[in-house]
């Protein structure tokens, strides 16, 4: 909740944190489920924010779709048809992630899963791919963005936390994103990163995320984009 006022005050449209998390070791932070829930929702009451989180499985969909504005499909469900039918049925806006090794055509057609199924709303993220490289946790490609366009008429946005994984390559991930004409920016914020059970390393502090608003401010303005609203706590 602190973080949420904190990214709000700076400029942040709208909240996401993980309630349920899909991590890769059985042995990492998994999330607290419904009690994570229950303090997302809090931190959009205290904001004004609306806030999307991961439905991770088909059991669990329901009761994320009580609390949250907008369903995360993550990266590693990209190929879960059965989860991308039952998401869609919910009908609330989705952010659906691009698979670590999907082509932007795979990507359509996960995207129209969700929307055949019933939701109209989806946007997409480009979030990094899986390559040989290891100085970054995945390899930004913001080729798709221009690519996409071209194509299809759905919002697509970076995550440059992920495609990263390392703080000091972040805002220089979401620049070039924002160069490539991205349609918005999710990123990981943290005032006390080394705290986090889940993606320290890849965090914004809040500080880092207020430069992080100023230069896209410019970048957009340059561009004749505006960034959302000017609502703040
Ligand atoms: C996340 O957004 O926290 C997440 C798990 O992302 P991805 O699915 O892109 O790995
Ligand atoms: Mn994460």
């Amino acid at each position: 909740i602190r973080i949420a006022i904190a990214v709000s005050k700076r400029g942040a449209q709208m909240l996401r944190g993980g309630a349920d998390k899909p991590r890769t070791s059985p042995y990492s932070f998994q999330g607290l489920g419904e009690e994570g829930l229950v303090m997302l929702a809090k931190a959009r009451e205290k904001t004004g924010r609306p806030f999307g989180t991961e439905v991770v499985d088909t059991e669990t969909g329901a009761v994320v779709a009580q609390y949250t504005d907008m369903l995360q499909n993550g990266t590693r469900n990209r190929q879960n048809f059965a989860l991308l039918k039952e998401v869609g049925k919910i009908g609330k806006p989705v952010l659906m992630k691009r698979g670590m090794s999907a082509t932007l055509n795979e990507t359509l057609m996960s995207a129209e899963y969700l929307m055949v199924n019933g939701c109209r709303n989806v946007v997409v993220c480009e979030r990094g791919v899986r390559t040989f490289s290891s100085h970054a946790r995945n390899t930004l490609d913001i080729s798709i963005i221009p690519a996409w366009k071209q194509v299809c008429h759905l919002p697509i946005i970076v995550d440059p936390s992920h495609s990263s994984g390392r703080h000091y390559s972040v805002i220089p991930h979401a620049l070039a994103g924002l160069g490539a004409g991205t349609d918005g920016i999710i990123v990981d914020v943290h005032d006390r990163p080394e705290e986090a059970l889940c993606d320290g390393p890849q965090a914004l502090h809040p500080e880092e995320f207020s430069k992080l608003m100023e230069i896209s401010k410019g970048i957009c303005n340059s561009m004749g984009k505006t960034i959302g609203t000017d609502k703040t706590v």
